[in-house]
């Protein structure tokens, strides 16, 4: 058997242009136009990148890009200072802090400065408890981004065993409570759990988020499973999942690629929870 591939490009795309049109509908409508203030602080190259793709979807999707750039000599003071501003601003409906902030800077702290309706990532505390408790919220991006590629796809989680490898704040924990959320039987493994093979070969949908290029084998996939690799990592082959695709694809259902899986998906949901936050802040 060989899987089908889950096309995170084009899922992205549908996604996008949906965000486009409710954008268009909402302006018309006569509600001020969604705003998103992405704050990089220094000049480290990947993330000035990452925050230049996240504000030119932006502006493709009819958001107003309301970019704030510090220097990498900024105080703790001096960003929670912007954070302040932009969170009494009402052009600004989200705010994103690109971590990780540069040194001695406390990225947590300064996210949890964000107040829990602007918090587009969903990485506040406050955030987080609202996903704990299963109550309705903004959720982090790239779990958002495996969840909607496993409902595009059609995916059955009601009843099903998950597997989530990785417990980062970031990913981990995050997608396991969605899961869990969506009545699947979740397991979380991480670095400290004995035999993955056998633990990760149970479930019938397997998401992986570790940054271990080629973690996941064969023997670590039930047949017909299917896998889903959040994992990137850039070697002098390019970049990399967790998953030995060419081997596992021959076992699993359906697939992740990367690139072109999960990666795509995140700027995506960071354009919808642009909107749904803006909707929030209007409803109040
Ligand atoms: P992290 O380093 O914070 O967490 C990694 C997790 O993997 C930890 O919980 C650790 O316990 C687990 N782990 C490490 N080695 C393991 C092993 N041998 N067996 C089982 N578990 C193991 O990383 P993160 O921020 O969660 O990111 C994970 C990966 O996902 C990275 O490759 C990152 O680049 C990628 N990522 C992709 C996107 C995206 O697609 N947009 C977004 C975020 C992260």
């Amino acid at each position: 058997m060989t899987a089908g591939i889950i096309d995170g490009r084009a899922v992205s795309q549908d996604v996008r242009a949906e965000v486009a049109r409710e954008i268009t509908a909402w302006v018309a409508a006569g509600r001020p136009q969604p705003g998103l203030a992405t704050v990089l602080v220094g000049e480290d190259p990947a993330s000035a990148v990452y925050v230049a793709n996240k504000r030119r979807a932006c502006v493709a999707v009819g958001i107003a890009d309301l970019h704030r750039h510090l220097p990498a000599d900024a105080t703790q003071e001096q960003v929670a200072q912007v954070i302040a501003e932009l969170s009494d601003d009402p052009a600004v409906s989200g705010i994103l802090l690109q971590l990780p902030v540069p040194e001695p800077l406390d990225g947590k702290a300064l996210v949890n400065a964000i107040p829990p309706e602007k918090d587009v990532d969903g990485l506040t505390a406050y955030n987080a408890g609202l996903l704990a408790t299963n109550a309705p919220g903004l959720r982090p991006c790239t779990p958002s981004g495996v969840i909607e590629l496993l409902d595009r796809y059609g995916v059955e989680l009601h009843g099903k065993e998950a597997v989530m490898v990785g417990r980062s704040h970031l990913v981990g924990r995050p997608t396991a409570r969605i899961l869990l959320a969506r009545n699947a039987t979740v397991t979380v493994a991480h670095r400290f759990t004995p035999d993955l093979a056998r633990i990760a070969s149970r479930a019938d949908v397997l998401v992986t988020a570790t940054g271990v290029p080629g973690l996941i084998t064969p023997a670590h996939v039930k047949p017909g499973a299917v896998v889903i690799d959040v994992g990137i990592t850039r070697t002098e082959h390019g970049l990399v999942g967790d998953v030995e695709f060419d081997a596992v694809k021959d076992v699993a259902g359906l697939i992740t690629p990367v690139p072109g899986g999960v990666g795509p998906m995140t700027i995506a949901m960071l354009l919808r929870n642009t909107l749904l936050a803006a909707q929030l802040q209007q409803d109040r």
